[in-house]
């Protein structure tokens, strides 16, 4: 593979589920106890607010016990080091709600599907920092209305920053996708228009996903090994 300038990677929730929260379709994932449908559709919430606040509240307060693990901080010290000594960019555009990356230290992060630790006011349509409950309706502490929802990206919705992501891919030279099903779009189809802008792609993941076919090279292992292992070879 030739050596690459500004990099692009995409992570999904493989690269957190060593840091213990469920993925979407693994073995005990997330939608066997939740049918998605019932939380993660603004139709769920308009029918039944308390059960999709409820949901989001216990995995607000579960993602501030996790901790980052091998991946998010090597993928960290990518984001940090490739600048200085390559000149070239990372960006690391995250399907992923957790603040793992963030957490592990990496400071050039895109939250496509929206953040946990973020409330959306819907009366105001400001976004603020938010740690805590949502189920007993409190006031925005700009507007004074009790309409804040949390700032997360449903299936139906669109993802945020789009743009900002595609102008990125535009001047990358690879593009890496880490601990995703490839199942979710737009996310999923990011690969193929790095295939068409003719850069390299390379997937790392657990097992195959569904576009695995679209990477020029796939390395399989759990993230906390192979992330860590492919960050050496590239800063080496
Ligand atoms: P997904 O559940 O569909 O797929 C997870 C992928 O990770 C699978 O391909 C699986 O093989 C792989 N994987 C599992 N354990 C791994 C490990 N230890 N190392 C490497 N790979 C591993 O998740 P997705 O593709 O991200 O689905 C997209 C949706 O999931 C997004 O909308 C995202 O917002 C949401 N999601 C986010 C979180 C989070 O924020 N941590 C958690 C669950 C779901």
């Amino acid at each position: 593979m030739k050596r690459p300038r500004n990099i692009v990677i995409l992570t999904g929730a493989g690269i957190s589920a060593e840091s213990g929260i469920d993925t979407f379709r693994g073995g005990g994932g997330l939608w066997e106890q939740h049918r998605v449908e019932d939380v993660a559709t603004p139709e769920a919430f308009a029918r039944d607010p308390d059960l999709v606040l409820r949901f989001y509240d216990m995995r607000r307060e579960a993602i501030q016990t996790k901790q980052p693990n091998p991946a998010h901080i090597a993928l960290a010290r990518l984001d940090r080091e490739w600048p200085k000594s390559e000149g070239g960019e990372v960006l690391i555009v995250t399907q992923n709600v957790d603040d793992l990356h963030e957490r592990g230290g990496a400071l050039n992060v895109l939250h496509m599907h929206g953040e946990h630790l973020n409330a959306w006011c819907t009366a105001c349509d400001m976004r603020l920092r938010w740690t805590d409950p949502l189920i007993h309706r409190p006031s925005c502490p700009l507007c004074g209305e009790p309409a804040l929802r949390p700032d997360i990206v449903w299936f139906g919705e669109i993802p945020y920053r789009m743009d900002e992501i595609h102008e990125a891919l535009s001047a990358a030279d690879l593009f890496v996708s880490i601990g995703t099903s490839g199942a979710v779009y737009p996310a999923a189809g990011l690969v193929r228009t790095a295939r068409d802008l003719g850069m390299q792609t390379l997937e790392l993941n657990l097992e195959r996903s569904q576009g695995s076919a679209w990477f020029h090279e796939t390395r399989l292992g759990p993230a906390s090994a192979i992330v860590p292992t492919w960050v050496e070879e590239l800063l080496r």
